[in-house]
């Protein structure tokens, strides 16, 4: 398993790219709105993790509640590894709280939810690790 991105909440996608950037050596960048999620989601790739700066575009977006309780800061953290099921199996198995079940997030990927409240205060992804040609150099 490793982190496959950790994702940060923020006001305006295009503000936080610029204070980003002023520290981190972006291999490549990507931007794209989920409408299932209700934000637009640029993706910072680095040398070994990815950080994800997600604007809500909806006022009823998860992400716009998190802003206004929270504040701008991380939002969650997400683990990768190959076989998504599984993982998500052994999760309940083990008495973790899901958020919704298995959906399809950025980049056509899997995705799902741990709360919280599992996991000592940390919102955690589980998502389908990335098809394997995509990793060609
Ligand atoms: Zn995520």
């Amino acid at each position: 398993m490793r982190v496959d991105h950790i994702a940060i909440a923020v006001n305006n996608v295009d503000e936080a790219l610029k204070n980003y950037q002023k520290i981190l050596n972006v291999n490549h960048l990507e931007i794209e709105v989920v409408p299932n999620e209700k934000v637009k989601v640029a993706m910072l790739e680095l040398e070994d993790t990815r950080i994800e700066l997600m604007e809500p575009t909806a006022d009823d977006s998860p992400i716009k509640k998190f802003l206004v309780e929270r504040g701008e800061g991380i939002h969650h953290i997400a683990i990768t590894a190959d076989d998504i099921e599984k993982d998500v199996a052994r999760a309940s198995a083990n008495g973790m709280r899901m958020l919704g079940g298995l959906r399809t997030g950025s980049y056509g990927r899997r995705i799902t939810f741990i709360h919280p409240k599992s996991l000592n205060g940390v919102l955690t992804e589980f998502c389908e690790a990335p098809p394997k040609e995509s990793k060609a150099e």
